[in-house]
């Protein structure tokens, strides 16, 4: 190659609930890109988590972008060109299914050296963009767009996780097309027993309450499975348990679990998030189906709203319970339309207990002669000794009442955190700096991808 150009291509709604999925397209186009003998690859595909309070996601709020070298401009277009042909295919209407909004974004560049994109990424990752403001900055950018709705996030996308963020990764196994939309062949036996020997480096793949692989989602999408965590070659071993064959395996690099949306969340607009301070204002409420309400007071802003943390998120719901008027909390929420309370309403991705507040109860004093418990006498009129008859002439006394719960982090637990929420304690990440081979992020047969990256980076985009 002479000229190297790093290009980058990104998709964003490609799926509907029915039909496809964003990572499947990007898959299928990276086949296509790998017998290309003049795009050399320049990253991992990235696998780009955004807001997960967009209540028009269909899933993850996924975009995917794909980072490659061409020599020159005419191969630029000619691969975009590819790219857009291969959503049209793969879009193109089905009877009766939603109509999608497919959208692609092709640049020439370092994408994160624009302010203009990774302002667009950030406030994509915490907030609502709309579609024009996505096209202006596109524009100014230099940065190609074709399609509808799906546009915002593969704009956004650009930008994410350039060298030296931190990045875990997903190695996704697709189903054979004709197996769509049947039930998944998932061993949930072995990989309890795998999950027992794997290090901490993989994560939220396995629920060990519920006894599943939660890396296996439920619907008719063609993903088989996708394993989370930050060493590829260990996140290869889960293939002992899918007894389905696999069509074809990606490996990407993901900002997801590196909680890349929890900045300030500001004053808390429906579909939002990030993150608060509040000093919890009530006594918890379990709802009818055990979620739980926590009523707080936001600080600075002296806003009341209430905590919402589900039953779905196991182990944070029973944190939750524990709560009391006065304790103080961070939580890494997304914020809901406002319901009848008229006030908002948060869900609880994450909990940082601050500070628990001291509870007391009055109860009769302990006699001072004897040391039994003493027995009132009735208001006002002091305490009698029930053993030696001793009395006093006092008031209760004060006894605090043990908490159980202690200042500390708190998450849902593993297999239930949502995409972007952080594991606690956060794992070593991954941070770029090291150009995969094909063979490392893409195998069309039934193995898996199974190499580590270097510990160290080396040089990266030479563009
Ligand atoms: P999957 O995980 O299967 O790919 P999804 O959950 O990513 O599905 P999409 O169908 O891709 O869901 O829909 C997300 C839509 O929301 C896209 O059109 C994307 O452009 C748009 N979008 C993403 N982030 C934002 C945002 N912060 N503000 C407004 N729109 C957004």
């Amino acid at each position: 190659m002479t000229e190297k150009l790093l290009a980058s291509i990104s998709f964003d709604d490609i799926d509907s609930r029915l039909w496809g999925c964003t990572t499947h397209l990007a898959g299928l186009f990276l086949v296509r890109l790998s017998k290309l003998p003049r795009v050399e690859l320049a990253d991992y595909p990235l696998l780009v988590r955004l807001n997960p309070a967009i209540p028009w996601k269909t899933r993850g709020n996924a975009a995917v972008v794909i980072r490659v070298y061409v020599d020159g401009e005419d191969p630029f277009k000619s691969v975009c060109e590819e790219a857009w042909s291969l959503v049209g295919e793969y879009t193109s209407p089905r009877v009766g299914e939603p109509v999608k909004k497919p959208g692609i974004a092709c640049m020439l560049g370092e994408a994160w050296r624009s302010g203009r994109l990774r302002a667009l990424y950030n406030r994509a990752l915490r907030d609502v963009v709309v579609l024009d403001y996505a096209r202006i900055t596109a524009e100014k950018a230099g940065v190609n767009i074709r399609g509808g709705r799906g546009v915002i996030g593969a704009t956004a996308a650009l930008a994410a996780l350039p060298p030296g963020e931190p990045s875990t990764f997903e190695l996704v196994a697709y189903r054979q097309p004709g197996l769509w939309g049947g039930p998944r062949c998932i061993d949930h036996e072995s990989a309890a027993r795998l999950e027992s020997k794997l290090p901490p480096c993989v994560f939220n793949n396995f629920d060990p309450v519920r006894g599943r692989l939660t890396a296996a989602p439920g619907g008719p999408d063609p993903v088989l499975a996708g394993f989370r965590g930050t060493c590829p070659r260990h996140l290869a071993s889960y293939s002992e348990v899918l007894c389905e064959e696999p069509h074809f395996w990606v490996l990407y690099r993901s900002n997801q679990h590196t909680d890349a949306h929890a900045g300030e969340l500001g004053a808390p607009r429906p579909y939002k998030s990030g993150t608060i301070e509040a000093r919890v204002s009530n006594t918890p409420r379990v709802e009818h189906g055990g979620h739980v309400l926590v009523p707080i007071i936001i600080e600075p802003l002296g806003q009341q709203a209430l905590l919402a943390v589900y039953r779905e998120s196991g182990y944070l719901n029973r944190v939750a319970r524990l709560l009391q008027a006065g304790d103080r909390v961070r939580a890494l929420v997304n914020v809901r339309p406002y319901g009848s309370t008229q006030l908002p309403i948060m869900t609880v991705e994450k909990l940082w207990v601050l500070r628990v507040s001291d509870r007391y109860t009055l109860r009769a004093p302990r006699c001072p002669k004897c040391g039994h418990r003493m027995k009132s006498l009735g208001r006002g009129r002091g305490y009698r000794c029930p053993k030696c008859g001793y009395t006093l002439m006092t008031g209760p006394i004060r006894v605090r009442i043990p908490r159980m719960l202690a200042p500390g982090v708190y998450t849902p637990g593993p297999g239930r955190l949502r995409h972007l929420t952080a594991p606690w304690p956060e794992p070593t990440y991954f941070r770029g700096g090291y150009t995969p081979s094909w063979g490392e992020i893409l195998s069309t047969t039934s193995n898996p991808p199974v190499s580590d990256p270097p510990a160290s980076s080396g040089s990266h985009h030479r563009a």
